[in-house]
């Protein structure tokens, strides 16, 4: 399995000008191969082949008004092009169907006021992670990084970004192998709430940090600002810039603070099942909505990619249930209740139920439910009941 590992980079000033340079060449060539593209369209001439646009940028960079383009590396050129060889592809896939989803647009020309500019450094670029720990772009530099975690194995290439904020970024794809974990019976059902950030079924409750919960009411503050100034303001663009950069705090918060619960709770649990978010966000207001539906999802997708490479089962329950009012005890539906209330006792059992944690249980049994009908009524029984495990059968019906 593939996966970006992303550190930040502390560029000396010459190594920030020669990115900058670099940024820009990128940015040209992939213009340059839109445009041909475009034109010969236009003129109702064949589709350039991948090939041509190749040869077209040798030849460029052999033209005087195009030498610039030979103080970058070959393969931040080469890459360029490959990005925009892939954004047609991808294009005429949607087009003729080949690719469900949402269509996709066609590929546009990149801009220097674009939020996000990148370059892609393969291994035949010969980058190179040093001994001193400074990443080693070809004609950039030794580039400082902050290495946040180890990279787990020789990375096969890298991509260098400024985000809006200015800010740099080393981003690795490293090919990732741990197999399976030992399986467990344990299973876990998680209520991703407003009060906690994420409640288990077993009880345990994650809040967000401080410092996490800190940058999202200042980036809730910078979007409502941006969203009343003027278009085109001066104003306009620096609420603009403000709220790029509590954007980029918030995601590197929660980068930091989601690693460890979801490594956590992959480890521990055989099976996983959350609430899908779409259903989650029906109550709720706009802008709080943005916001934490925004943390939940990176959360969620880090359990789904690290239950993908454990070996782990990963579930979302679809349809709209109502998690928090239904005992999950006795299954009776004891009525709405409104978000004040935290603790409840059932009517029909005696029960008393954390909100949180009986909605967590709720999506639990859900997920074991949904997972039984999916493969036809085999289904692990819930741990009580599981008898010894023979290997490689399929345990008992439920
Ligand atoms: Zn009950």
């Amino acid at each position: 399995m593939q996966l970006r590992y992303s550190y930040r980079l502390d560029p000396a000033p010459a190594q920030c000008a020669a990115l900058a340079r670099a940024f820009g060449c990128a940015r040209v060539a992939f213009n340059d191969a839109l445009a041909a593209r475009q034109a010969a369209h236009a003129a109702g001439e064949p589709y350039v082949r991948d090939a041509e646009l190749s040869r077209r940028l040798t030849q460029a960079k052999a033209a005087p008004e195009r030498a610039w383009l030979g103080e970058v590396s070959s393969v931040v050129l080469q890459q360029a092009l490959a990005d925009l060889n892939a954004a047609y592809r991808n294009f005429f896939a949607s087009v003729t169907g080949k690719r469900k989803g949402p269509k996709v647009a066609p590929p546009r020309f990149r801009s220097r006021k674009d939020c996000r500019q990148a370059i892609r450094f393969t291994a035949n670029s010969k980058f190179k992670v040093l001994e001193n720990r400074r990443l080693r772009l070809p004609k950039i530099g030794d580039v400082k990084v902050r290495w946040s975690r180890a990279l787990p194995s020789v990375p096969s290439s890298v991509t260098v970004t400024r985000d809006a904020a200015g800010r740099f970024f080393a981003s690795f794809v490293v090919e990732v192998s741990p197999g399976p974990l030992p399986e467990t019976d344990a299973e876990c059902g998680i209520d991703l709430g407003l009060g906690h950030f994420a409640v288990m079924d077993d009880g345990t409750k994650v809040a967000a940090p401080r410092f996490l919960r800190r940058a999202e009411k200042k980036l809730k503050r910078a979007q409502k600002d941006l969203s009343r100034k003027q278009k085109g303001g001066s104003n306009r663009e620096k609420a603009r810039v403000k709220a790029a950069r509590a954007h980029a705090h918030v995601a590197d918060a929660r980068r930091d603070f989601h690693h460890k619960p979801s490594t956590k709770v992959i480890r521990e649990n055989q099976a996983v099942t959350v609430e899908d978010l779409s259903v989650k966000g029906l109550a709720r207001t706009r802008l709080a909505k943005s916001v934490h539906d925004a943390g939940w999802s990176a959360f969620v997708s880090k359990l789904e990619y690290k239950a993908k490479l454990y070996g782990r089962e990963f579930r979302r329950t679809g349809r709209f249930e109502p998690t928090s009012q239904v005992c999950s005890a006795c299954g009776v539906k004891d009525g709405p209740k409104p978000l004040s209330v935290r603790e409840w006792t059932c009517a029909a059992c005696g029960a008393v139920h954390d909100r949180d944690v009986n909605a967590a249980k709720n999506i639990a049994a859900l997920g074991r439910r949904e997972a039984r009908n999916a493969c036809g009524g085999q289904v692990r029984p819930p741990l009580a009941m599981a008898p010894a495990r023979e290997a490689g059968s399929h345990r008992g019906a439920a």
